[in-house]
């Protein structure tokens, strides 16, 4: 998807009818903030609101997602092409949220057999360090590349303005969650909240 020729797309159409990013916002009863975010190349709509900004710009959702009007003769083409990059998009999230699932559940069988060595075997005292040692490292990194996988497989939903959008590493860390929702900074409205982790768009 070609964010930035997107975002050119909308910013002239809505130019073309005489709005204002507020007044397009107010349409869409969503923040101006976020169609700006739109229309800097920082985000796509999300699927619900689509249909109604295209209503609204009295284009198609074909012309968005190609960043144009498309004419007649390419239409199916094109059509074709934004579909099949939609879903690639959503099969790679998926798969990296599968990697994640399956990196933690290998941490964590390597972790406690490591324990159970250390506690349970006659070992040298130094070995017995070791493989503690082990332990560690091996819990720390398997953390790391799961949460890694993790906050690159999908996108959190913003519970104030819709947003979809992907945290940075720091602000995923810091953020407190539960299974399915983080606390994490909206970068389209700047508000904080609990945001939905979704996996596809
Ligand atoms: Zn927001």
């Amino acid at each position: 998807m070609e964010q930035i020729k997107i975002g050119k797309f909308i910013a002239e159409e809505r130019k073309a009818k005489g709005l204002t990013q507020r007044q397009l916002a107010d349409a869409l009863s969503i923040s101006d903030k976020t169609v700006s975010k739109w229309e800097c190349g920082k985000g796509l709509p999300e699927v619900s609101l689509m249909l109604p900004l295209c209503e609204t710009l009295n284009i198609t959702v074909n012309d968005l997602l190609s960043g144009e009007r498309v004419c007649e003769v390419d239409y199916q083409k094109k059509a074709e092409e934004n579909m099949m990059d939609l879903m690639k998009e959503n099969q790679e999230n998926k798969k990296r949220m599968a990697l994640s699932v399956i990196c933690g559940v290998i941490t964590i069988i390597a972790v406690c057999s490591l324990i159970v060595i250390a506690s349970y075997i006659e070992l040298p005292v130094l070995t017995r360090i070791a493989v503690i040692l082990l332990a560690v490292a091996t819990a720390a990194a398997g953390i790391g590349a799961a949460a890694m996988l993790e906050v690159k497989a999908g996108y959190y939903e913003c519970p104030h303005c819709k947003a979809l959008f992907v945290p940075t590493m720091g602000e995923y860390v810091k953020g407190y969650h539960t299974l399915t929702k983080r606390k994490l900074t909206c970068p389209a409205c700047g508000k904080r909240g609990m945001c939905k982790h979704r996996i596809v768009r």
